[in-house]
């Protein structure tokens, strides 16, 4: 979503660091570890956090077109803080049919992200993981692969992510290192591939190159992980046509955002957002000509 560039987390950090009130401060911060477990058919689901991440409402990121007065707007109404968007960063866990598998890994120690302790807190070690899904290469979704030190997080795991979205990410100077590291590891595929039994990959496009959703189905139950295609569980569903400063094609995100949503809203299914509220699993509801996010009951 947020950062491109991990160098932009860097940043982040040194003024985070630099503030003896990090809560009040903009950018990645620390939360407790979580492990909220479920079942999608009779898959074992767990959602896992890792971090909060607070955007300044600047004009920048949400509603870049309409302006920080009418963001303000729509998050007062809602009863949140005017100057900021908060948003979760969070990761799902899966396991069964002989894989576990990791959609998306978190901020990286680095950058306060506490998926590994999320994932102890499930009871599963690093070195268990088979798989790792990566819905695309922004630093709040790749940042924990590797640990602090730039060593593979989950070793004896196989990366998958589209094609579209290896190329793309080989091609950002800054994430050099990173390629480095985890090319050995790297299987790419297409978009509608099965990448392990019962998870599909679902194009979402707009965000990046190859942002994938991935749709989880087991015994008549779905849910789809719909990676970055919404940050806000507030602005991104009340208003799926505002630009979003982190799209890296506007037009095609906001197309994106508005079908997928609708037929969300259709579907019923279950929802796994890795940005909104932990532990962002809920259903899509029609509101008008927009939609609103209904958190799933514990
Ligand atoms: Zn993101």
């Amino acid at each position: 979503m947020f950062f491109p560039r991990l160098r932009l987390i860097a940043s982040s950090l040194l003024m985070l660091s630099a503030s003896a009130h990090a809560a009040d401060t903009f950018g990645p911060a620390a939360v407790p570890a979580a492990a909220q477990a479920f079942h999608v058919g009779t898959l074992e689901v767990v959602a896992l956090q890792d971090a909060r991440y607070v955007a300044p409402n600047d004009g920048k990121v949400f509603g870049a077109d309409v302006g920080p007065a009418v963001v303000a707007a729509r998050l007062k109404a809602h009863g949140l803080a005017e100057d900021r968007i908060t948003l979760s960063v969070n990761a799902l866990l899966v396991k069964g049919a002989g894989h576990v598998s990791l959609l998306d890994t978190g901020l990286g120690t680095k950058a306060h992200g506490g998926l590994l302790d999320s994932l102890k807190a499930a009871g599963v070690a690093p070195a268990a993981i088979t798989d790792v899904m990566i819905t695309h290469s922004h630093g709040d979704h790749i940042g924990g692969l590797v640990s602090a030190s730039g060593a593979l997080n989950f070793p004896k795991a196989t990366i998958r992510m589209a094609a579209a979205e290896w190329e793309a990410m080989k091609k950002q100077a800054d994430l050099a290192d990173l390629v480095k590291t985890v090319t050995p590891q790297v299987q790419t595929f297409q978009a509608g591939d099965e990448v392990v039994p019962g998870i599909r990959a679902v194009e979402l496009a707009g965000h990046t190159p190859g942002h994938m959703g991935y749709e989880i189905s087991q015994g008549g139950q779905q849910l789809l992980d719909i990676g970055d295609m919404a940050h806000s569980s507030v602005l991104s569903l009340e208003n799926p046509e505002w630009n979003m400063g982190f799209d890296g094609d506007k037009a095609v995100a906001k197309t994106t955002r508005r079908a997928t949503l609708a037929r969300l809203a259709k579907s019923q299914e279950l929802v796994f957002a890795p940005h909104f509220p932990y532990p962002g699993t809920g259903r899509i509801a029609m509101e008008g000509n927009a939609f609103a996010w209904v958190p799933a009951k514990p």
